[in-house]
């Protein structure tokens, strides 16, 4: 029988559109022979297993064995993108209950209605993480428990239940980048292909370059103004590899650690070899290394030289990378530019119409629209604005649409999700977020 045979499939990033609404798209043909029909349930496994529902393919999807699913859905898998996994129809029960916990201290009033709505029609499983975005709130959910035991569809009758303690993952915890996957990412489809290939290839396949005799690189450099999406790409390549991550701050560096920049950077560099694969993120590096004929004090020139040994000295063959991001290229040391250091640059700049589109759907992802809301208009109104000020704006246009319903509130602290299911964010609320 065909249909509880197993098939193998590369998975491939979701569209932006499908990102957070915990569906699989999967090619024709391939639901054809494993005999799926569209809101079927699938057992996905990589390194852990999911489930999914199904959704027909692209059509240029059409003749290769393609499954797209959202950063969400690959984190529970625990594969990436272009990685093989198997995937099999499953038949799922119904969820009598299910218990779900923050994975951060958040107070969610009315949280299990709200995210009872959000779960519904959609099969979960114990160990399962949820993302869900509440106003502009990434905020990520595990689902601790599940009765019956097992894959189980959430329906109106699932009782479920939020605890307010924060989930504890049964295997240890890695120093990880948070929860940024490329979905979240708005026009910088070029700039992404190419972080992917200089800086997660070597990451996932070290074995790639040791045969072909080629050094991967161990630095790039992210330059562009601030605010257009350079840490944000950092933390997803980390998240998507599943690479321990450090961040450091150039300007904390220099003040926090005065005296101990040489040795703070020394430790990280350890730290990050201990716990290979791992990406070491330096923001604002400008700071930290600015043209040694420029720097007075014997101190940043200490630093610079520290950090030129460091570079040379890894001999990690690819699975340590050092990401540095900085808004003035220019200040930068050139020795720090030059081979086997920083040697690869991209620049992060400030996106079009297009790409200001993008960053406004995924800045409103799971944000209540009025139906007057028009994004391709903000989009073409927004001349100049980064990605950072798209948020920003999406974030204040909702915090306009809660205030007519609540005057006195402070969302970071808690948020009111059973008001969230009557409100809409209209035209309106984005006009006036716009005077600001
Ligand atoms: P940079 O490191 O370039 O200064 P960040 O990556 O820290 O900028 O961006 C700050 C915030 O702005 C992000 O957390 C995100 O919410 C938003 N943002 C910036 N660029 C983008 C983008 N290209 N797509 C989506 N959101 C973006």
């Amino acid at each position: 029988m065909a249909n509880t045979e197993s098939i193998e499939v590369i998975i491939k990033e979701a569209a932006h559109e499908d990102a957070g609404r915990g569906i699989a798209r999967l090619s024709i043909d391939t639901m054809k022979a494993l005999g799926l029909v569209s809101g079927d349930v699938i057992e996905v496994e990589g390194r852990h297993k999911a489930a999914t529902l199904i959704w027909p393919g692209f059509p240029q999807d059409t003749g290769r064995a393609i499954l797209r699913i959202d950063g969400n859905t690959r984190s529970n898998v625990g594969s990436g993108i272009d990685d093989k996994v198997r995937i099999r129809k499953t038949e799922a029960g119904y969820a009598k209950k299910v218990t779900i916990q923050p994975t951060q201290p958040i107070r969610l009033v009315g949280g299990e209605q709200y995210l009872g709505r959000i779960l519904r029609g959609r099969p979960v499983t114990e160990g399962q993480f949820i993302r869900v975005n509440i106003l502009g709130n990434p905020l990520t959910f595990a689902i601790a428990k599940v009765a019956p035991k097992g894959i189980a569809i959430v329906t109106d009758s699932t009782e479920i239940e939020l605890k307010e303690t924060p989930y504890e993952p049964k295997e240890g915890k890695r120093e990880t980048a948070g929860d940024v996957h490329y979905e979240d990412i708005g026009g910088l489809d070029r700039e992404l292909q190419l972080v992917r290939e200089m800086i997660e290839l070597p990451l996932r396949h070290p074995e790639l370059f040791e045969r072909l005799g080629v050094e991967p690189p161990k630095g790039v450099l992210l330059y562009g103004p601030p605010g257009t999406g350079k840490t944000l790409i950092a933390k997803a390549v980390a998240n998507e590899v599943d690479a321990h991550f450090i961040t450091l701050s150039g300007p904390e560096i220099m003040s926090k650690y005065y005296g101990e920049s040489e040795e703070r950077l020394r430790e990280v560099f350890e730290e990050a070899q201990e716990n290979a694969p791992s990406i070491i993120f330096i923001d604002e590096i400008d700071s930290i290394a600015p043209k040694r004929e420029e720097v007075k004090g014997e101190v940043e020139r200490r630093i610079v030289a520290q950090l030129l040994a460091l570079m040379d000295g890894l001999k990690t063959r690819g699975q340590v990378v050092v990401i540095a991001a900085t808004n003035l290229p220019d200040m930068i040391d050139p020795a720090l530019r030059r081979g086997g250091r920083f040697d690869r640059e991209i620049e992060i700049g400030i996106p079009d119409t297009k790409g200001r589109q993008q960053v406004f759907q995924i800045h409103t992802r799971g944000m209540p629209l009025a139906e007057d809301v028009r994004l391709d208009e903000y989009a073409r109104s927004t001349h100049g604005f980064v990605g950072a000020d798209i948020a920003l704006l999406a974030k204040e246009a909702a915090m306009h649409a809660i205030r007519r319903i609540i005057p006195q509130i402070n969302i970071e602290e808690e948020i009111p999700a059973e008001i969230i299911d009557q409100l809409r964010v209209t035209n309106e609320d984005f006009i006036e977020a716009h005077k600001h």
